[in-house]
C-alpha cells in the first residue's frame, strides 16, 4: 500500500480522506513516534475540514498513549519551528495548494524535518496492522498550547537580515490567499519594518478569493495589488505558506523558476552543491555553472529533495539553498524544509540593491514547452517508454535517468517521463531559443507517439 505520495497523504476530505483515515494513520506515526517522544504536535491550515480532521488525528494518537500539542492554525514551517524548538515530531493537517475540498497529512520528525522515506515505509507497514491501543489509563493528554504563530514571527526576524530589509523602505504586497500564511506572513513583514498592503487575508477555508495554488492563473489580484499600491514586490503563498510566489514593481508575475535562479546565484560559491528535482529550469543549470557549483537533480517532489540533502550533507557537500520553481525554496542552514515566509524575506534582501523586475532580468530569457502523450494500456506504456530510452541513448547529449530521461545539451534541455498520478507521458523542454525548445520537444514527442501508435 502507498499512502504517502510524494506530499504525503492527500485527497478529498470525507471521501478520499475521511476522520477515520486520519486517526489510522495519526495512530501509526504516534507508535513510531513513542519510541523517542512522548508528545506529538497537531497542526492544521485554514480548510473548513481542518479542526474535525485535527481532532480524529488529535484522538488517535493520545489512543496510542502519545501527549498532543494542539497548535491550532499554523503555516507548515510555524509547526516545524515548533517541532525542532520542542524537540517533538509533528503532524499538519494541510492538503497544501490543492483545491478547498482536498486536505491532507503531513509528517515531521523533532528535527522540524520532514520523515526520511525509511521512517514513513515502517508507519505504512503498521497501518497494515491493527494499532496497538493503551489501556484506558494510559492515554494521551490533549492540550492547547497558544502563540506558536507568534515565536515562529519572531525566530524569522532573528533569522534574516533585517536591517538590510528595513533599510530597503519595501512596501509589500501580500497574497496569502486565505490560508494559514495569512495569520503571520502580514504581520512578520510589518516588524521587519515594510509597509504592508494585502489581499486575500482573511484565513477562510472557502477560499472565496482565489485557490490556493499560487499560479499566476490564480494571482491576477495581487498584480493589480501591486500596481495600485505602487508595491515593490507581490508576495503570495499556497494554503499552507511553505511556498512564495512573486511579482516584481510593475506587477508583472516572475516565474518560479527565475526567482529560484536569483535567490541561488546570491547563495552560491564554488564548489557548492544546489539540489533540485528533474525539470529544474535552465537557468538554474546556468547560475550552478556561473558560480562553479554542482547542480544535483533528485525526482520531483519536496521529499526527494529533502532525501537528497540529507544524503549529500551526510557525504560532506555544502548546500546552501536547494528548491523547485514551484516557489518551494529550501535554505538547509534555515532548516531543511521549505519556508514562504523565509523565503520571501530572503528575496527581499535582493531587493536593498535594485529594484524586483532587475533581480530577476537576468533569468528572464527562457522559453518553456510542455506536452502530455496519454496512452491507454501498458504495452503503449512500454514502448513509449523504450523509445524515449532509444532516443536517449541515440542523442548526442548527456542524459540523467533519475526520474524518465532528461537530455542535457549545452544549450538547452529536453525531458520526457511517465506521470506519476496520469496515464500520460509528459515531455518538457526548455532554452533560450523558442525555436530550439520547441524542435527538441517535437523530435522527441514525434518518437513517442510513433511507438504508442505501433502498439495500437
Ligand atoms: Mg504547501
Amino acid at each position: 500500500m502507498e499512502v504517502f505520495g510524494s506530499s504525503g497523504v492527500r485527497g478529498i476530505a470525507l471521501e478520499e480522506l475521511r476522520p477515520a483515515d486520519a486517526m489510522a494513520v495519526a495512530q501509526a506515526a504516534g507508535a513510531e513516534f513513542a519510541a523517542d517522544a512522548d508528545r506529538v504536535a497537531v497542526g492544521r491550515d485554514t480548510r473548513e475540514t481542518g479542526e474535525l480532521l485535527a481532532g480524529a488525528a488529535s484522538s488517535g494518537l493520545a489512543s496510542v498513549g502519545c501527549g498532543v500539542d494542539r497548535l491550532g492554525v499554523v503555516p507548515t514551517p510555524s509547526l516545524q519551528a515548533y517541532c525542532e524548538r520542542e524537540g517533538v515530531p509533528g503532524l499538519m493537517v494541510t492538503a497544501s495548494h490543492n483545491p478547498p475540498e482536498y486536505n491532507g497529512i503531513k509528517l515531521c520528525g523533532s528535527d522540524g524535518v520532514e520523515l526520511t522515506l525509511e521512517t514513513l515505509e515502517r508507519i505504512e507497514q503498521r497501518l497494515d496492522a491493527d494499532p496497538e491501543l493503551v489501556p484506558w489509563d494510559e492515554t494521551g493528554e490533549v492540550a492547547r498550547v497558544d502563540g506558536v504563530n507568534r515565536r515562529y514571527r519572531a525566530e524569522l526576524l532573528e533569522a534574516v537580515d533585517r536591517e538590510r530589509i528595513a533599510g530597503a523602505g519595501l512596501t509589500v504586497a501580500l497574497d496569502p490567499g486565505h490560508g494559514a500564511g495569512a495569520l503571520t506572513s502580514p504581520e512578520f513583514f510589518r516588524q521587519l519594518g515594510c509597509r504592508v498592503v494585502t489581499v486575500n487575508a482573511q484565513p477562510d477555508g472557502h477560499f472565496p478569493g482565489r485557490r490556493p495554488e499560487p499560479v499566476a492563473a490564480n494571482l491576477a489580484d495581487l498584480g493589480r495589488l501591486v500596481r495600485a499600491a505602487d508595491a515593490d514586490v507581490g508576495i503570495a503563498h499556497d494554503g499552507d505558506a511553505d511556498r512564495a510566489i512573486f511579482f516584481d514593481e510593475r506587477g508583472e508575475f516572475v516565474e518560479g523558476d527565475a526567482a529560484l535562479a536569483a535567490l541561488a546565484a546570491a547563495e552560491l560559491g564554488t564548489g557548492d552543491v544546489v539540489v533540485s528535482a528533474v525539470n529544474a529550469s535552465q537557468r538554474l543549470v546556468d547560475v550552478a555553472d556561473a558560480a562553479g557549483a554542482e547542480l544535483r537533480l533528485t525526482p520531483i517532489g519536496s521529499t526527494h529533495i529533502i532525501t537528497a540533502i540529507r544524503k549529500f550533507t551526510a557525504e560532506g557537500a555544502s548546500i546552501p539553498v536547494a528548491g523547485e520553481g514551484n516557489g518551494g525554496v529550501i535554505f538547509p542552514e534555515y532548516r531543511t524544509a521549505r519556508d514562504g515566509a523565509y523565503t520571501a524575506a530572503r528575496f527581499c534582501e535582493l531587493l536593498a540593491d535594485q529594484p524586483a523586475s532587475e533581480v530577476v532580468a537576468a533569468y528572464d530569457g527562457y522559453h518553456n514547452v510542455r506536452h502530455n502523450v496519454g496512452y491507454e494500456t501498458d504495452a503503449q506504456r512500454e514502448a513509449m517508454i523504450d523509445a524515449i530510452e532509444a532516443a536517449a541513448a541515440a542523442a548526442e547529449a548527456p542524459a540523467d535517468t533519475i526520474d524518465g530521461y532528461r537530455l542535457n545539451y549545452d544549450d538547452a534541455w529536453v525531458l520526457a517521463r511517465p506521470s506519476g498520478t496520469e496515464p500520460v507521458i509528459r515531455v518538457y523542454a526548455e532554452a533560450a531559443d523558442a525555436d530550439r525548445a520547441a524542435d527538441l520537444a517535437d523530435r522527441l514527442l514525434e518518437r513517442i507517439e510513433d511507438a504508442k501508435r505501433s502498439v495500437a
